[in-house]
């Protein structure tokens, strides 16, 4: 990981090296945090954090779900991220809020212990790689499903909640494929490991409603608008795991992965195996709202101001 200089924790700026925490810190032992994953591109407009305060009030929600009280109003931390990547030089970069019970107590009671806050930045290129957002990546169905509702809260961004995510991911890497697809209890497609889902069969866009056990990706509803103003029918709805065999292109979002698509799916092409050409318009559509190319899209970026 590239170290910047400045992380911000608990209201303070404190040097890399320096920001450390407890072992007994509550959120160690039980997952008790829940986080953001934002991104800062260097745009026409100059750095700017794309859909920065959507990315806030998703960090305050998933906090309330697990009944935390950020000690910071959404503001403060607005302010605090774009003034850490300005403090730290940077142009483009992969933002960490991280909201977590402390340190003070132990067992599984945590309203007594400390909320504690902190915001890293680091650069960061695409998580699934500038290959796999040009040629696509190779999934696996995972063995794991995801997270039910009857037992977390899949909408949460919520640290605990990612050990699901990291089997099925580890799962997918040891079997030789650079991707997971996980499915609920039932079978339906939900997301995959990192990232919401899009499936294009017969020239309309596919992906799981909101009443899957998914999380509300961001970039999901970024490239449900833009493939809508592209002109694509896009449909929300249950999704059976052989439709994603059927496909004639599968594509990934999130903001780690930015737009990437899928090209083989347990060992099967999507369509001809490379990108298809409604994954290629959204993409790149998506790439200039991120850029700050596309007008339409400028009230999205958020302006690092200058230092
Ligand atoms: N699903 C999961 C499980 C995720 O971790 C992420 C990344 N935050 C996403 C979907 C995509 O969400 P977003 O577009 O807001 O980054």
């Amino acid at each position: 990981m590239q170290q910047a200089d400045l992380i911000w924790m608990n209201g303070e700026f404190v040097k890399w090296e320096d920001a450390k925490i407890h072992v007994l810190t509550h959120g160690l032992h039980y997952g008790t945090g829940v986080f953001e994953g934002v991104r800062c591109y260097d745009t026409e407009i100059g750095p700017a954090v794309f859909r920065h305060q959507e990315h806030v009030d998703r960090l305050y929600r998933s906090a309330g779900l697990y009944y935390m009280d950020i000690p910071f109003t959404p503001e403060q931390i607005r302010q605090a991220t774009l003034e850490l990547i300005a403090r730290n030089g940077m142009r483009s970069c992969y933002i960490r809020p991280l909201v977590y019970r402390g340190y003070g107590t132990m067992g599984l009671f945590p309203l007594e212990a400390p909320v504690d806050v902190a915001i890293a930045v680091w650069e960061w290129g695409s998580y699934l790689g500038d290959e796999g957002k040009a040629n696509g990546v190779r999934a696996k169905i995972s063995s794991w499903r995801r997270i039910s509702p009857d037992s977390l809260i899949p909408q949460a961004k919520a640290s605990g909640q990612y050990l699901n995510s990291v089997l099925a991911k580890i799962e997918s890497h040891k079997a030789g494929y650079e991707e997971a697809i996980l499915l609920d209890d039932k079978g339906h497609v939900c997301e995959g490991s990192g990232e919401n889902i899009f499936v294009v069969r017969g020239g309309v866009i596919h992906t799981p409603p909101l009443t899957a056990s998914i999380l509300d990706g961001i970039n999901r509803r970024s490239a449900i608008q833009i493939a809508r103003d592209l002109g694509y029918e896009l449909v929300e709805r249950d999704i059976a795991r052989g439709e994603l065999y059927l496909a004639d292109e599968v594509y990934v979002t999130g903001t780690a992965a930015e737009l990437t698509p899928i090209r083989e799916i347990d060992d099967h092409p999507v369509g001809t195996g490379k990108p298809g050409p409604i994954t290629k318009a959204v993409q790149s559509a998506f790439e200039d709202a991120l850029y700050g190319r596309a007008p339409q899209y400028r009230d999205w970026l958020d302006p690092v101001p200058a230092t």
